[in-house]
């Protein structure tokens, strides 16, 4: 189970080839990458370490759907406190 990091209040799905949150509603295209929620949760791991330990940040780290590119929804590490802003899938 990966609790969606967004409103932490759903656990993520993956299905069809899309990851959503069924709490927000919102859904990734995940079919390209062959992107499976066991590498998503690395990939937040990722995120919360890097943001913890390279950038020795105090605030809490706060993940958001954004598009990336026009038509192109991408999940988001961002923190206003050092201007992080990663993509994360
Ligand atoms: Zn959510
Ligand atoms: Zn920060």
């Amino acid at each position: 189970m990966v609790l969606c990091p967004c409103c932490r209040s759903a656990n993520l799905v993956h299905m069809h080839g899309h990851i959503a949150c069924p709490h927000e509603r919102w859904q990734l295209d995940v079919r390209a990458e062959g992107f499976t929620l066991e590498h998503l949760r690395q990939q937040l791991a990722y995120a919360y370490q890097e943001h913890a330990e390279a950038r020795q940040c105090p605030q809490t780290v706060e993940f958001r759907l954004g598009e990336v590119a026009p038509g192109f929804l991408a999940l988001v590490a961002h923190c206003s406190r050092c201007q992080m802003l990663h993509i994360v899938a």
